[in-house]
């Protein structure tokens, strides 16, 4: 799978316990609709520092879903 926006080749990573699709070229994240409910739900869930929760909040900043 590559990614949609510059074409380079997806890197699997483990994200809140989601596989999702991570382009080491221009950061982008891509997942499925259902991976995006499941982190929400983690992110929830999970008894987080304030911190991680600033880390995550960025990280979220290159997420995109994709409509493949
Ligand atoms: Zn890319």
């Amino acid at each position: 799978m590559n990614c949609p926006r510059c074409d380079a080749a997806l890197k699997k990573e483990m994200r809140e316990d989601v596989t999702i699709d991570v382009c080491p070229k221009c950061a982008g994240v891509w997942l499925d609709r259902g991976e995006l409910d499941h982190i929400a739900t983690a992110m929830r869930d999970a008894q987080r520092s304030r911190e991680d929760l600033v880390d995550f909040a960025f990280g979220m900043l290159e997420l995109f879903t994709h409509r493949w």
